[in-house]
């Protein structure tokens, strides 16, 4: 069974601490009853990636795969992030420049999800964040699921799926 060790639990307890309340307990009910489930469980921990995103990490996020390696690293540098490969600095994760993610409010209005493995890895499974995305949205109605923009339960009639990504406006 995965287990957060004391530090992870803190990094989890900060993570959340800067997501708006509504968000942030509707993760927890939905982490809760995940972990009520050991078939679930198999899949691994839910874990929250990222929760709120300052402008300097943004640009630097924006970067990859859009300019060089030196200059992502340079800007992940001073956003305070640590350096990446090249084939990571090579691939966009994210269509939104600094201030354009919901990630940038603080708190924030979005998170990303993840799951850790028994070997300390952490992935991002489609099929297990489907899962936990029931969960989230039958935590909270409202809540919107990056692979299912127009909340009709249905992820291939989406342009650009943001599987990871949950979100909660208004
Ligand atoms: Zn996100």
């Amino acid at each position: 069974m995965v287990k957060l060790s004391t530090k992870q639990e803190a990094t989890q307890a900060a993570r959340l601490a800067q997501v708006r309340p509504e968000l942030g307990a509707a993760y927890r009910v939905a982490l809760r009853r995940w972990m009520g489930d050991p078939k679930l469980m198999l899949l691994g921990l839910p874990i929250v990636t990222c929760g709120y995103r300052s402008n300097a990490e943004q640009n630097a996020l924006y970067a990859q795969g859009r300019q060089s390696l030196a200059v992502v690293n340079q800007l992940r540098k001073a956003a305070g992030l640590s350096p990446i490969g090249k084939v990571e600095a090579g691939r966009v994760v994210t269509y939104k420049r600094s201030g354009q993610s919901n990630h940038n409010h603080l708190p924030s209005l979005a998170l990303d999800v993840a799951h850790l493995q028994e070997d300390g890895s952490v992935k991002w499974d489609n099929a297990a964040l489907l899962l936990f995305s029931r969960l989230m949205r039958y935590a909270d109605k409202r809540i919107t699921w990056g692979a299912d923009w127009d909340r009709d339960g249905i992820t291939s009639d989406e342009q650009f799926r943001d599987w990871p990504h949950f979100e909660l406006h208004g």
